[in-house]
């Protein structure tokens, strides 16, 4: 028998959820035809780039000299792309960055594993809040600490500070904020961010060391009815920012993001260097050299969300109706329902017989919901609420 990494060789066996009903859908789309699968259950953007992705990436092609477009980069990305992005970035939340805040990354996941190992040790904790991205518990562990998860405020989706405050301790090294939130859509308010900064800023003086946010920001563009997101270094010096372009410019088979490490953060130079070490230490050598050109040409734009939007309000009105117990979502293109029974798995499982593929919160560390992406045409949208209705009556 191999002598492997055990837990390698189970991360890569074990079975996804998401994965299982995407091949169920396959399979039920050929039995009843494609038009007859509601199929809500995979985060890939639905809406095409803007015109000026490709534009600039065939310019780029056309006009570069080969030898540095296809060549490496700078670790920690080429120069003048980290300069636009910082442009960018201050015209936005008049902020002062410059080229040397910025490590681009192979999107926000290698952005949050860039932090996560940089920062920690292997006795230190990190804080998440539920409902949370999955993906979260891999890069922690990844980076051999310990993943604590706080319950969700089913009621809001904001943060419970009870049962936050009573899990930080010496061994906390950092939080994983996610808002615009991937399953729910819930935005943080500026009072949670607030309290959440002040509470940090106790507790990192109780402990006598930074606890860290690591702000996980892929859908900080995708927001609806004007809703600001609170740009989380004004209010807590020691934020570490992953971005990525996968949602905002449908870019995520391209794999751009960075990591933001502002000055504020303490020692700011040591936290870039650990970053920029871990980011070494992964083997991620560069960010792609020319998605790294063309998302700094095109950071100001995002691609069409206003058919998130719609779809946001399609599903959230048309859920209402039925009866189902939902926070409206104030971003991204997930939406969050209580599910019509207490287990959440016999739910989905429930929902598959008339053929709506949602994905049981058990598995996003909040049982009782279902994640239903949005990012679909949204005609498929109309067409599924006779499903919904079924499937509701079904439980009455
Ligand atoms: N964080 C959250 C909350 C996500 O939903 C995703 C992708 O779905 C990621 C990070 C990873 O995004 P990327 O494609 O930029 O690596």
């Amino acid at each position: 028998m191999a002598n492997l990494n055990e837990r390698m060789v189970s991360l890569g066996t074990q079975r996804s959820v998401i994965r299982e009903l995407f091949e169920f859908g396959k399979v039920r789309a050929a039995e009843i035809g494609a038009e007859n699968v509601f199929d809500f259950s995979i985060g890939n953007p639905s809406v095409p780039s803007p015109e000026k992705v490709n534009e600039t990436a065939v310019r780029l092609i056309n006009e570069t000299d080969p030898i540095i477009l296809h060549g490496y980069t700078s670790a920690q990305g080429d120069l003048e792309v980290r300069k636009l992005i910082a442009e960018s970035v201050n015209k936005r939340f008049g902020s002062h960055v410059g080229p040397d805040n910025f490590y681009v990354s192979i999107g926000a996941a290698a952005a949050l594993c860039c932090c996560l190992n940089g920062l920690c040790n292997p006795t230190d904790e990190v804080i998440v809040f539920a409902p949370y991205f999955p993906e979260y518990k891999v890069f922690i562990e990844g980076a051999g600490a310990k993943m604590t998860l706080i319950p969700a405020d089913t009621k809001s989706f904001q943060i419970d500070f009870e049962k936050f405050e009573a899990a930080i301790n010496e061994n906390t090294k950092a939080l994983i904020v996610n808002s615009p939130n991937n399953p729910c859509g819930v935005v943080y308010s500026k009072e949670t961010i607030q309290k959440l900064s002040s509470i940090l800023k106790e507790k990192s003086k109780e402990y006598g060391h930074p606890i860290y946010i690591i702000s996980d920001e892929p859908y900080r563009e995708i927001v609806f009815d004007g809703i600001e997101v609170p740009y989380l270094p004004d209010y807590y010096d020691n934020t570490l920012i992953c971005y990525s372009w996968s949602k905002s410019l449908s870019l995520p088979g391209e794999r751009l993001g960075y990591v933001l490490v502002p000055d504020e953060v303490e020692e700011h130079d040591l936290v870039y260097a650990a970053v920029a070490g871990a980011g070494r230490s992964l083997g991620y050598v560069n960010a792609p050299g020319l998605f790294q050109r063309v998302c700094a040409d095109c950071a100001d734009l995002t691609a069409d969300i206003s058919i998130y939007e719609t779809n946001r309000n399609l599903l959230y009105n048309g859920l209402k109706e039925l009866g189902f117990d939902v926070v409206k979502p104030d971003g991204t293109f997930y939406i969050f329902p209580r599910t019509l029974e207490g287990d959440d798995i016999a739910f989905c499982e429930r929902a598959k017989e008339f053929n709506l593929l949602i994905v049981p919160g058990t598995g996003f560390g909040c049982p009782g919901h279902a994640r239903i992406s949005y990012c679909v045409p949204t005609e498929r949208i109309e067409r599924s609420m006779k499903a919904f209705a079924k499937l509701a009556e079904s439980y009455k």
